[in-house]
């Protein structure tokens, strides 16, 4: 069972990750109470996953593991910066140096929003 205070803080953060970082396509937020690696079955503190309608892509889901808001505050920013460096030739889990700009531009707007000291 996921505490509705958990839900409650990546929410906000997620709005905003909205308002300062806009990805291409929407983004959905879960906090779960054990997210799991589709392929290997390992626990992992999140995952970002493509979603298409009718062949194209259409959104982003994000699943974060609960746990504590440092470690979810990371994890929600590390799979934002899927979202926001996501191209469509290449897949949604890769760290290529546009994932690391990307990284560096949300922490940087986190920073400036003072949202990351809080
Ligand atoms: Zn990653």
């Amino acid at each position: 069972m996921v505490r509705e205070m958990s839900k409650k803080t990546i929410r906000s953060w997620a709005s905003k990750l909205r308002r300062l970082c806009p990805t291409l396509l929407p983004v959905r937020v879960y906090v779960r109470t054990r997210v799991k690696c589709r392929e290997t079955g390992k626990p992992v503190c999140g995952l970002t996953e493509l979603s298409e309608e009718r062949g194209y892509p259409s959104r982003f889901t994000i699943l974060i593991s609960e746990g504590s808001n440092q470690v979810m505050f990371d994890t929600l920013l590390h799979e934002w910066a899927h979202c926001l460096s996501w191209q469509e030739t290449r897949g949604v889990t890769d760290h290529s140096l546009e994932w690391g700009l990307a990284m560096s531009r949300i922490y940087t707007a986190m920073v400036d929003a003072q949202v990351v000291t809080q």
